[in-house]
């Protein structure tokens, strides 16, 4: 029996392509469940992933795809019959793992999560690594006290993936959100999600000059790290947190200690690859609850496998608006 995927293979000079082909069932890695997959997504790691690996994919010839939903076919693990709707996201299935660029997936059970009641297939889809991370990035800055009353949160790399689930979010439970882009083209968009006002990127854009500015932010949900996580931290209201999610603006962290020091701003990480159960379990039901089904529906691009290579190309560049929903079928 073969299925069709999206194979990333490496020429003897280093160099990686990416073609659909048909596979035979026997090449899927060997684990408990084997799950029929319907949809896929695109985040900037499987940008990564599709073109040079960035570090990331052991071996090629290679399935990318981080995330999937799909129906299970195969089971020999007790929580999974054929027929169950499940979801995955991390665990380094798409770098380390075949992922779910593919009709189909064969992974751990331990892996997988229930489809949350509520969500189809396509809009957990919709949600994707990208937005389950901006679930964890709220909960997160809730855990450490942010209330709609304490005043605006910032969210960085707002128009893409993780920044317009976050705003989505953080507005619908009553956040004033302030949206930072590059792109003006995006900002009726953030509106539309529900930003009370879009903050330019080059507001914020240089490099630390002075430890403290004035304290402006609640809460700050960044995709961006870089320059642009140093400056915020001076930015922040006393005793307020930054969930540092990604670094599409880089890796390094160019800050002082002050303001930790001189007003407790709390500096907090988010992993969504090896986020424990329950935890996944706890943000998935938010998600079903907190996301209003009409925004995510605004931010879907839908796209097929045949799409990959060049969106791939896109999100690297930061180009990509909002969540693209791949229909692997
Ligand atoms: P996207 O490409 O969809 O979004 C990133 C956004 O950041 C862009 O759309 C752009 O937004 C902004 N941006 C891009 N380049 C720059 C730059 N040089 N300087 C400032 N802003 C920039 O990616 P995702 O939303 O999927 O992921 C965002 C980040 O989060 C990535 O770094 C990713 O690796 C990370 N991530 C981390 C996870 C975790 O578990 N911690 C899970 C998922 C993602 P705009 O045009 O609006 O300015």
């Amino acid at each position: 029996m073969t299925f069709k995927a999206l194979i990333v293979d490496k020429d003897e000079d280093g160099k990686t392509h990416a073609s659909i082909e048909n596979i035979d069932v026997s090449r899927l890695p060997e684990a408990d469940v084997t799950v029929a997959v319907e949809y896929s997504t695109l985040n900037y790691k499987d940008g990564l992933c599709l073109g040079p690996g960035g570090g990331l994919v052991r071996n090629y010839p290679h399935v990318p795809g981080i995330d999937f939903a799909g129906t299970v076919e195969e089971s020999s693990d007790d929580w999974y019959k054929p027929g169950d709707k499940v979801v995955l996201t991390g665990w380094r299935v798409g770098e380390a793992w075949w992922g779910g660029y593919a009709q189909k997936a064969r992974v751990k059970g331990e892996w997988l999560v229930p489809l949350p009641e509520g969500l189809t297939t396509r809009n957990a889809m919709a949600i994707g690594t990208a937005g389950f991370t901006a679930m964890l990035a709220v909960m997160a800055l809730e855990e450490h006290g942010l209330k709609p009353e304490n005043g605006p949160v910032l969210v960085t790399g707002a128009a893409g993936g993780v920044g317009s689930v976050a705003t989505a979010i953080l507005a619908n439970l009553g956040y004033e959100v302030a949206a930072v882009t590059g792109r003006e083209s995006t900002w009726d968009y953030l509106k539309s999600l529900g930003a009370a006002r879009v903050v330019p990127r080059d507001d914020v854009a240089e490099t630390v000059k002075r430890p403290l500015e004035s304290e402006t932010w609640a809460g700050c949900i960044d995709a961006v790290g870089g320059p642009m996580l140093a400056r915020v931290l001076g930015q922040m209201k006393y005793g307020a947190s930054v969930a540092a999610v990604g670094l599409a603006g880089g890796a390094n962290l160019p800050a002082t200690v002050i303001p930790f020091l001189l007003r407790g701003v709390n500096l907090l990480g988010i992993d969504s690859v090896m986020k424990p159960y329950d935890g996944r379990l706890k943000a998935w039901e938010r998600l079903a609850k907190d996301l209003p089904m009409d925004k995510l529906e605004a931010m879907i691009h839908p796209a097929t496998l045949e799409d990959l290579p060049a969106l791939g190309a896109d999100i690297l560049k930061g180009q990509v608006k909002g969540r693209v929903v791949v229909d692997v079928n």
